[in-house]
């Protein structure tokens, strides 16, 4: 028998108005509704309602990651300094890190994501090619100490992750496992209900090549992404440069060659170029330590060097030549991105043509890449208004305007590559007898994020509205009235419940009808059950909360139809 879980003893008190600090749907909701509360900035205590939702998602996880045979641990989240300090993360991370001391003055930190960790534990228990491939999965709560912890439990300083990591022994191994996880995803987004996209992305400070994320459009996204209406491209701004055509100077005529100095700023730049320092200049590159960062090409992008100039220690700034077009036919145009000049590197994609190429993120591995950190090097603050793609610009497959739109990241897969087989030389030894240097995957699903991109995306004007799977209950009866309504209500509720249901049952006494339809509207389980005036007759009104339309019905009709 399902639960049938009374209101009257529910730890649930509704709120009639949006906390103050609440600038999102998701947040004034969840808080609004009882099934969250904030304990500290991006610390969030889940109330019984709010930890139904979150583990109904979790299930789901666990159920699609076990069908693609995902093995389920638990690591630690308060984790030795070591390990990151091998991978250069513990650096890298800046002030993500959550980082404290042991009572002998021992440094950890608490995990914001567990690549070096899962290398560990697979360099211990893995030592032959028959012990591969293995992927294995934890759904853990992570610490990042963000910089916004805005938008409720949406970007959390502690929040829960299901991470998954992936071992083979081969190129196309890693491939298969890659895969694997997309159609997991696939299947979790669409059992949850949850409208989704999924885009090419930059890789961020994970390192690898492949990288594809799940967007889950919605206004309150803190990601853009461009989306093209005419062909299946589809990319995290992030992640879009565009490559049209390639850079031989003679489709545009020769680059004008000069003479720069030796440590330019903005305004040497611009005096030597006789432009504006606020200009916008084609026809230029940019190199950042001999690393290019932007690249203006003629007839197409252009570099803006103002805004170049904000995310620039002037003397990093190095103008080249038309030389440094030479041999780069995959170099077509790009510029800085939002995640400013944090690791500009070039990743060919797949998709774009031969001789095309993406600047997107990089990382340590990546031989050419400097090692610029945002937070460290720049402020996140000054790169985030910066506007990269606008609407209407070419789709770098079909050259069809592209349409621009925002939405939560909920899912990140990732190709890591050898990176952290390498920083740990986890090698497993082969058929032929010699080891063998293992390759990595690392996919993440936001666990207590889907549930605020789910409230964001179902919610109405009268509050949450779950889609069924992962609803704090099945159906959520009414009591309208007095003794005889309730007597009516917990007798239906418990058919239901036999019967297979989850049941939520307002039997509260002393609270009116109308709060309680209201409460019910804004909790947002997908049926309502009304025991009200035809209560004597034995005839309840079903209502559906998404459409809100009524149906009377006798009690056997309603608990056969809702079971
Ligand atoms: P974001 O761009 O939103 O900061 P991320 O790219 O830093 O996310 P990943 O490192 O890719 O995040 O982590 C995997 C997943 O964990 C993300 O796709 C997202 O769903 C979730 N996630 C990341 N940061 C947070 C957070 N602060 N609160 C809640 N969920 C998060
Ligand atoms: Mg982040
Ligand atoms: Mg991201
Ligand atoms: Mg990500």
């Amino acid at each position: 028998m399902a639960q049938v879980q009374r209101m009257s003893r529910l730890m649930v008190k509704t709120l009639r108005d949006d906390p103050a600090d609440a600038e999102t749907l998701n947040h004034k909701l969840l808080v609004r509704a009882g099934y969250v509360r904030r304990t500290a900035a991006g610390i969030w205590t889940w109330l019984p309602l709010g930890k139904k939702v979150y583990e109904n998602i979790a299930r789901v996880v666990r159920e699609e990651m076990d069908a693609i045979g995902g093995q389920e641990v638990l690591l630690p989240a308060l984790l030795p300094k070591e390990p990151y300090e091998a991978s250069g993360r513990y650096e890298e991370y800046g002030d993500l890190l959550f980082r404290l001391k042991d009572r002998k003055g021992a440094e950890y930190l608490l995990g914001p994501t567990h690549e070096e960790i899962f290398t560990q534990v697979v360099k211990d228990q893995c030592s032959s090619y028959k012990d591969l491939p293995v992927i294995l999965y934890q759904i853990q709560t992570k610490y990042r100490d963000e910089a916004r912890p805005r938008a409720g439990v949406l970007r959390g300083r502690e929040f829960q992750m299901k991470d998954s990591y992936s071992f083979d022994t081969t190129d196309e191994g890693l491939a298969e496992a890659y895969a694997l996880h997309r159609g997991a995803y696939q299947r979790i987004f669409e059992r949850l209900g949850l409208d989704y996209r999924i885009v090419s992305a930059i890789s961020g400070a994970m390192g690898g090549s492949a990288s594809e994320e799940f967007l889950a459009p919605a206004p309150a996204g803190e990601d853009t992404f461009a989306d093209c209406p005419a062909c299946d491209y589809a990319a995290n701004t992030e992640a879009v440069t565009f490559a049209l055509a390639p850079v031989d100077g003679s489709a545009h005529g020769p680059a004008e060659e000069l003479d720069t100095p030796d440590t330019p700023t903005i305004e040497t730049l611009a005096e030597h170029l006789g432009v504006p320092a606020s200009a916008t200049l084609k026809n230029l590159l940019v190199k950042v330590d001999g690393e290019i960062v932007a690249v203006g090409v003629p007839g197409d992008r252009e570099v803006d060097l103002g805004k170049l100039g904000e995310h620039l220690a002037p003397a990093e700034v190095e103008l080249v030549t038309a030389e440094d077009f030479e041999g780069r036919d995959d170099l077509v145009r790009g510029y800085v991105g939002p995640q400013g000049l944090d690791k500009v590197r070039y990743i060919a994609d797949p998709r774009v043509a031969p001789g095309t190429a993406w600047i997107t993120g990089a990382n340590k591995q990546d031989k050419h890449a400097k090692n610029v950190v945002c937070g460290r090097d720049f402020e996140v603050d000054d790169y985030l208004d910066v506007v990269v793609v606008e609407e209407g610009d070419p789709c770098p497959n079909c050259g069809t305007g592209l349409k621009l739109d925002r939405a939560i990241e909920i899912g990140h897969i990732f190709q890591l590559g050898r990176k952290y087989a390498d920083t740990f030389q986890l090698d497993v030894l082969g058929k032929e007898g010699k080891p063998v240097r293992v390759t990595m995957g690392s996919y993440g699903i936001g666990v207590s994020r889907a549930v605020a991109a789910l409230a964001e995306q179902t919610a109405d004007d009268k509050g949450l509205c779950w889609p069924k799977e992962v609803a704090p209950a099945d159906v959520h009866v009414v009591a309208a009235g007095k003794a005889l309504q309730t007597e009516l209500a917990l007798d239906v509720a418990e058919q239901l419940g036999a019967a297979g249901a989850r049941v939520l049952v307002d039997d509260r006494a002393g609270v009116s009808p109308g709060v309680k339809f209201t409460d019910a509207e804004l909790i947002g389980v997908p049926q309502i059950l009304v025991a009200g005036r035809r209560s004597a007759e034995g005839i309840v009104e079903l209502k559906d909360r998404r459409t809100g339309e009524r149906e009377e019905m006798t009690v056997e009709e309603a608990v056969s139809r809702l079971t």
